[in-house]
C-alpha cells in the first residue's frame, strides 16, 4: 500500500502519515476500545473529482458506534463530514480511495475500564478490488460464533471485535474456501467477515434481521432501498437457517469494500449453476453504476470531492 505523502487527520489537524502516531500505552491499543468506518471514494467517470458513497450514513453509524462504547466525540457528524472532504482534497486523490475514521480511547493508562478521553483519526489512502477477482467466492461456515449483543456487540463497529471475524476468516482461508460465514450462538445465520449476506429464494432477497448480531451495513441498505425501488424484489429481513444457505437460488455478500460479491458455493454445495445469478448479477451491476455516480436519482448518496 502506497504510504508515501498522504496526510492524515490526527489530534485535531493534517498531519504527514507517518507523524499520526499513538503511544503503546494508548488505551485502544492495550484493549481494542475503538469504533470505526471504512468508506469508499470512487473516481468519476472523467476522473478528476472523487465520490463518497453514503458519507454521512457513515458518521451517523459512527456517532452510534460510539454511543454503545461510551465514546463522547467533540465533533458531530456536519464537522466530521466536512473535515473528511478537506482531508480527501489535500491528498489529492483522483483515484479509488477508502477512508478509515477511528474514534478511540486515548488516555495512557493500564486499566481496562473506559474513560473519557477520546480522539479522532481520520486516514485515507489509494484502494482498489478487496476481494481478488470477479469469480464467484466460495463460503464455509465458521467453527467460531459471531459475539452476541451483549458480549461483544456487533451493531457497533468496534475494533477489538475484529479478533472474532479474524478468527473466522482465517479458518476459512485455512480450510480453502474464500471467505466465512458465522452463525449466532443460537445457530442462526449472522453475516461474514465483514460484509452481510442476502440469498435470493423464489425470486426473493432474504436476509438476517438486526437482531442476528450483525453490523447494520451501509451497502444493506443501500442494495435493500435498490431491490426494492429499482428492481421491484420483496425483501424479507427475517431469521436465517443454516440449510436455507444451502438450497438459495443465489447468495452474494455486500460490504463497503467487497461491494456486491456473488457467492458461487456455500460448504461445497453449488448454488445454481456456481455463476453469479440473475437478480445478484443485476443488482451488482446497478450497485456499480449508483456508487459512480451514473444514476440520478441516487445522487444525495454522494458526496463529490472536486478534483
Ligand atoms: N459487517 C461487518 C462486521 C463489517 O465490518 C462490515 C464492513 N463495514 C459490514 C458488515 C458491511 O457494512 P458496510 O456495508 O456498511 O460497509
Amino acid at each position: 500500500m502506497k504510504k508515501q505523502g498522504l496526510i492524515a487527520y490526527f489530534e485535531g489537524r493534517q498531519v504527514p502519515l507517518e507523524d499520526a502516531k499513538v503511544s503503546v500505552l494508548t488505551h485502544a491499543f492495550l484493549y481494542g476500545t475503538a469504533v470505526f468506518e471504512g468508506i469508499r471514494g470512487y473516481s468519476s467517470a472523467t476522473g478528476g473529482d472523487v465520490l463518497i458513497f453514503r458519507l454521512r450514513e457513515h458518521y451517523q453509524r459512527l456517532e452510534r458506534s460510539c454511543r454503545i462504547l461510551d465514546i463522547r466525540p467533540t465533533l458531530d457528524v456536519d464537522s466530521l463530514c466536512r473535515l473528511t472532504v478537506d482531508l480527501v482534497r489535500a491528498n489529492g486523490f483522483h483515484e479509488d480511495i477508502y477512508i478509515r475514521p477511528i474514534a478511540y480511547k486515548s488516555a495512557e493508562r493500564i486499566g481496562v475500564h473506559l474513560s473519557d478521553e477520546t480522539e479522532i483519526v481520520i486516514v485515507t489512502v489509494p484502494f482498489g478490488k478487496y476481494l481478488e477477482d470477479e469469480k464467484p467466492i466460495s463460503l464455509g461456515v465458521s467453527s467460531w460464533r459471531r459475539t452476541e449483543d451483549n458480549a461483544i456487540p456487533g451493531r457497533a463497529k468496534v475494533n477489538g471485535s475484529y479478533v472474532n471475524l479474524a478468527l473466522a476468516a482465517s479458518e476459512a482461508r485455512g480450510s480453502g474456501f474464500d471467505e466465512a460465514i458465522l452463525l449466532n450462538e443460537d445457530g442462526h445465520v449472522s453475516e461474514a467477515a465483514g460484509m452481510n449476506l442476502f440469498l435470493v429464494r423464489d425470486g426473493r432477497l432474504i436476509t438476517p434481521g438486526v437482531s442476528a448480531n450483525l453490523l447494520e451495513g451501509v451497502t444493506r441498505d443501500s442494495i435493500r432501498t435498490l431491490a426494492v425501488e429499482e428492481l421491484g424484489i420483496k425483501v424479507e429481513e427475517r431469521q436465517v437457517d443454516r440449510t436455507e444457505l444451502y438450497v438459495a437460488d443465489e447468495a452474494f455478500l455486500v460490504g463497503t469494500a467487497a461491494q456486491v460479491a456473488p457467492v458461487g458455493s456455500i460448504d461445497r454445495r453449488i448454488l445454481g449453476d456456481g455463476k453469479a445469478g440473475p437478480i445478484t448479477a443485476r443488482l451488482k451491476d446497478l450497485y456499480g453504476r449508483v456508487v459512480r455516480g451514473q444514476v440520478s436519482k441516487y445522487a444525495s448518496w454522494i458526496t463529490r470531492v472536486a478534483g
